[in-house]
């Protein structure tokens, strides 16, 4: 079997893997190697909505999807390739019971720097009049958020990372994690090679769970079925819309170039509908499609005469408390940054850079303990929903 050492190896090449391995290069780490089973943004990365919000319940998530925001904002500079960042603002409305919750998190998010504004429904008008108002308590606003492009990002991540010498091999699947005693010695691949490496890192996504196996290790996470539907919306819609998040209806809406609109639901607790990932982009039924594009029609009610074009099923991997782990596992040098729970494409500049601190210092900027490993002890099942990755009621 043929033979070669890594300081680092990476498993997977989402926008998780690649922005890490940009990381460490740019930090120094001079032999990395990142291994992807099919090519670039294959899995989750590839199927996602790439919606950026910043509404999130935690001052650690605030902080980084404000640093993540900047790089999609700059990112011809900063990486170079383009993000597809689209500041087309976000809103977020909630019903009336849910105000003091967004209430305590746009605290957060202010602490941490994001620009973001409480409005009373009757001052939507101001941003987005065709929205649906009736159930609302309260519309958060959030002007820098927008949409990208996570297939874009991944692969302009890629690209640096090679410039920089890390070795990018497509169609190379890990089979096989080698240990020694209690710590990580390497990979062995699906090309009969052996890579020899004392940090190896998971970020394979979907198949995470599958990956950290290799290593002995249990990943509590849950791969749920998360269908995205897109419609073109007809000539009387006028002007793009902005994305909406309908917490109280539960459905979101992003706009796509064509006239088009990306939608699906934020009610369906994905955990309670595990998939094989295998059938990622598997087209999905009218019936699912009709009942989710009622909800979007309700949220925005000018959309009951777009047409329908398509829907496939995506997946999350979701931790029992929807926020990734980023963090080493018991086997000492096997990295775990999986578990993204549906909000990994916000967040991965700042993962890239959190991860590649850990690895190469063995501390982070950001306080790693909402992500530790281990903190899943007491519940293993996933509790709340995706929801309350935004929120803590
Ligand atoms: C439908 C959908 C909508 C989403 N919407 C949003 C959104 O609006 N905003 C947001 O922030 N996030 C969103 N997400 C989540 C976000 O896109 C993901 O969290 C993120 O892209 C995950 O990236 P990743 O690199 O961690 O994993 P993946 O993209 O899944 O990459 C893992 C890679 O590992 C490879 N791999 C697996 N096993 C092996 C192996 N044995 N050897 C080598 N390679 C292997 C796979 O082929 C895959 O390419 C959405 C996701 C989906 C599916």
């Amino acid at each position: 079997m043929n033979a070669r050492t890594a300081d680092v190896v990476i498993i997977g090449g989402g926008v998780t893997g690649t922005s890490l391995a940009f990381h460490l290069a740019r930090r120094g780490v001079s032999r990395v190697v990142l291994l992807e089973r099919k090519f670039l943004a294959a899995g989750g990365t590839g199927r996602s909505v790439g919606i950026i919000r910043q509404l999130y319940p935690m001052p650690e998530t605030c902080r980084m999807v404000l640093e993540s925001l900047r790089v999609f904002q700059h990112f011809p500079e900063l990486v170079g390739g383009e993000s597809g960042y689209v500041g087309c603002g976000a809103l977020i409305g909630v019903s009336p019971a849910t105000l003091p919750a967004l209430a305590r998190s746009l605290q957060i998010q202010r602490e941490a720097g994001i620009r973001a504004e409480l409005l009373e429904p009757e001052e939507l008008s101001r941003i987005e009049p065709r929205i649906n108002r009736s159930a609302l308590g309260a519309v958060l606003y959030e002007p820098e958020s927008g949409y990208g492009d996570p297939t874009g990002v991944t692969l302009g991540y890629a690209r640096a990372a090679r410039d920089l010498g890390v070795a990018i091999e497509q169609g190379t699947a890990v089979t096989e994690i080698r240990l020694d005693g209690d710590r990580v010695a390497g990979v062995v691949t699906d090309r009969g090679e052996r890579i020899e490496s004392r940090a190896v890192v998971n970020a394979a996504g979907l198949w995470a769970g599958a990956v950290a196996a290799l290593a002995g290790v249990a990943l509590p996470l849950i791969i749920g079925r998360h269908p995205v539907f897109i419609v073109k919306r007809g000539p009387a819609f006028g002007r793009a819309h902005p994305v909406y998040l309908d917490l109280a209806g539960g459905s979101y809406v992003r706009p796509e170039t064509g006239n088009l609109t990306l939608t699906g639901s934020l009610t369906e607790d994905e955990s309670r509908h595990p998939m094989d990932p295998d059938l990622l982009g598997s087209e999905t039924g009218f019936e699912e499609a009709a009942s989710a594009l009622e909800k979007t029609s309700r949220a925005l009610p000018l959309l009951a005469d777009c047409q329908y074009q398509q829907g496939y099923a995506g997946a999350f991997d979701i931790t029992p408390d929807w926020m990734p782990i980023l963090d080493e596992s018991p086997v000492r040098g096997f990295y775990i940054a999986a578990g993204m729970s549906g909000h990994g494409f916000k967040l991965a500049p700042a993962v890239g850079e959190l991860m590649a601190e850990l690895i190469t210092d063995g501390r982070t900027t950001i306080n790693r303990q909402p992500f530790a490993f281990d903190r899943f002890a007491a519940e293993r099942r996933p509790t709340g929903d995706f929801v309350g990755s935004f929120l803590r009621c």
